[in-house]
C-alpha cells in the first residue's frame, strides 16, 4: 500500500488525510505545531495515525509522496529533507482533483477573491446546478471530494496553494488581478509573486477560459510573456473587449460568443468600482458554465454582502458604520475609499505589510475629514497623512476606535474601518477585528 504523509493539520492537511484514507492509502499527518481539537476530533473519527509538536524523519521520510498544507512555506527544513530524498511534494489541491470529475472554476488574485468566488458560487447555484464552495473558503476542497458529489465546484485558491501543483487543470481560470501582498512569501520578488499566480493558467487547454484584469498592468504585462491555448475573457472599466465584459455608459457589456448582453451598474447587489470588476469576472465565468442571461442579471441583484467586506453595520444618528475588516492591503482600502459618496471618518492601522500610503493621497483628500489610528505603531499613517486631514486620533482596541470615530462624525457621514493593515498586533485575526468593531458600534 502506497504511504501518503500529510503535512500541517489544519483545514487543508485534515481534508487531504481524509481524502488519502477514504482512497485507501497508509495515511500519517504531522504538525510542528499544536493541532486544534476540531481536528483532532476528526483525525480520531477518521482513524488516521498523528502528531503534533514535531515531525518524526522515520516517520515521515518513508512517504511515497507528500501533501504540503499551503500555510508550510517550501522553505522549511522538513519539506527540504523531504525534497533531498527525492519524494513528490503535492499541495492538497493537486491531490484531491486526482479523484475528481467535476468541473472547476478556480479563482486566485490579489484582492476580490472571497467576493468573485461567492458570487460564481451564488449565479451557479440560482441556476441550478449541484456545486461545492471550497479552497480558502469553508470546507477543504480535499474534504467534499473525499465526502460529497458535485458536478462543479467554486474554489478560492491563494498563490500558496498553487505552489506545489503538477497537473492540476480549472476549466475556468480567474485571476481578479495582482498586486503587492504577501512578498515575503516570494524572495520579496514582484515576478516569482505573479508567477505564482499565473500557475493556475498552467495547464489549460483550447477547451478551457481564462479570465482577466485587462486594465490590470501587472497581468496584462504577464501576459505578453508567455503563451496560453485557452479561450482568454479579458474584463475592463476602461475599453472595449473583443470578446469578455467591458463598461458601456452605465452598463456592463458581456460579449460572449458573438452574443452581447447588458447589465445595468444600478442592478448590482455589491456597490463600488472594484466590485463591478468583481461581477465582471463572476459574469463571465458563469456565461462560460452556459449560464442564462436572465439567471445572471437576477443572481447579480440578488447576492448578499459578505462580512467584513464593505459590510454595512449600523446607522446611528444618520452616520453609516462600514466594516471592511477584510481590506488588508492598500488597494483593497482604496476601492473602499474610492466608493464612498460621503464625508469619511477613516479608521485605519495595523501591521504594516510595507505599505505605500501614497497611491492614496489623492482620495483622502478629496474624501477624508478625520483619521483614526487603529494599531500599536500609527507613526507612518500620521506621516502619510498628518498634513492632508486636520483631524487624527490613535486608539489601541476597537471600542476607542469607534468612539473616536463617532466623535468626529457629524449626520450625513460614513465611519469606515478599512484598515489596510493586517490585524496581528491587537486582534487575532481581520474577522476579529471586524466583529469587535460591530459589537462596539451596536455599543454606541
Ligand atoms: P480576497 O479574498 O482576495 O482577500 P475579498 O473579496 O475578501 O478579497 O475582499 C477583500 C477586500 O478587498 C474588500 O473588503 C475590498 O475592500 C477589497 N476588494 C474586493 N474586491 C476587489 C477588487 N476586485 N480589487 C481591489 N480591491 C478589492
Amino acid at each position: 500500500m502506497s504511504r501518503v504523509v500529510v503535512l500541517g493539520g489544519a483545514e487543508s492537511g485534515v481534508g487531504a488525510a481524509v481524502l488519502a484514507k477514504v482512497k485507501g492509502f497508509d495515511v500519517f499527518l504531522s504538525d510542528k505545531g499544536e493541532i486544534k481539537e476540531k481536528y483532532v476530533q476528526e483525525l480520531r473519527k477518521w482513524e488516521i495515525p498523528f502528531e503534533q509538536g514535531q515531525h518524526t524523519e522515520e516517520l515521515i521520510l518513508n512517504a511515497d509522496e507528500v501533501v504540503k498544507s499551503p500555510g508550510i512555506p517550501g522553505t522549511v527544513p522538513m519539506v527540504q529533507k523531504i525534497r533531498e530524498k527525492g519524494i513528490r511534494v503535492v499541495s492538497e489541491i493537486e491531490f484531491a482533483s486526482r479523484y475528481d470529475n467535476a468541473k472547476k472554476i478556480c479563482i486566485t488574485g490579489s484582492n476580490g477573491k472571497t467576493t468573485t468566488t461567492s458570487l460564481i458560487y451564488h449565479l451557479l447555484q440560482q441556476a441550478g446546478l449541484n456545486v461545492g464552495l471550497g479552497g480558502n473558503i469553508g470546507q477543504s476542497y480535499a474534504y467534499q471530494v473525499a465526502t460529497r458529489h458535485f458536478d462543479y465546484y467554486v474554489l478560492e485558491i491563494s498563490s500558496f496553494q498553487l505552489d506545489d501543483i503538477y497537473d492540476f487543470r480549472p476549466d475556468i481560470a480567474i485571476i481578479t488581478n495582482i498586486t503587492p501582498d504577501h512578498l515575503d512569501r516570494y524572495d520579496h520578488k514582484m515576478e516569482n509573486y505573479v508567477a505564482a499566480k499565473f500557475k493556475i493558467t498552467k495547464n489549460l487547454t483550447p477547451d478551457d477560459c481564462f479570465i482577466f484584469d485587462s486594465d490590470d498592468a501587472i497581468t496584462v504585462g504577464h501576459l505578453s510573456k508567455i503563451v496560453l491555448r485557452c479561450k482568454m475573457l479579458p474584463f475592463s472599466q476602461e475599453k472595449e473587449v473583443e470578446q469578455g465584459a467591458f463598461l458601456k455608459d452605465d452598463k456592463i457589456v458581456l460579449r460572449y460568443d458573438k452574443e452581447e448582453t447588458d447589465i445595468f451598474l444600478q442592478d448590482l447587489a455589491l456597490g463600488g468600482k472594484h466590485n463591478v470588476y468583481n461581477s465582471m469576472a463572476a459574469a463571465l465565468a458563469a456565461k462560460a458554465a452556459g449560464i442564462h442571461n436572465d439567471v445572471i442579471r437576477k443572481s447579480l441583484a440578488s447576492f448578499q454582502p459578505i462580512e467584513h467586506r464593505l459590510e454595512p453595520v449600523l446607522s446611528i444618528k444618520d452616520v453609516l458604520y462600514i466594516n471592511d475588516s477584510k481590506a488588508t492591503n492598500v488597494d483593497s482600502a482604496w476601492y473602499a475609499l474610492e466608493c464612498q459618496k460621503r464625508p469619511v471618518v477613516w479608521i485605519v492601522g495595523g501591521t504594516d505589510k510595507g505599505n505605500d500610503y501614497s497611491v492614496l493621497n489623492d482620495l483622502v483628500r478629496e474624501k477624508v475629514k478625520a483619521i483614526v489610528c487603529l494599531g500599536v505603531d500609527n507613526a507612518k499613517i500620521h506621516a502619510a497623512f498628518g498634513d492632508m486631514v486636520s483631524k487624527m486620533a490613535d486608539a489601541l482596541s476597537a471600542e476607542e476606535a469607534v468612539k473616536k470615530a463617532a466623535a468626529f462624525a457629524e449626520s450625513g457621514d460614513v465611519v469606515l474601518l478599512s484598515p489596510c493593515c493586517a490585524s496581528f498586533d491587537l486582534f487575532k485575526n481581520y474577522e476579529d477585528r471586524g466583529e469587535q468593531f460591530k459589537a462596539a458600534v451596536r455599543n454606541l
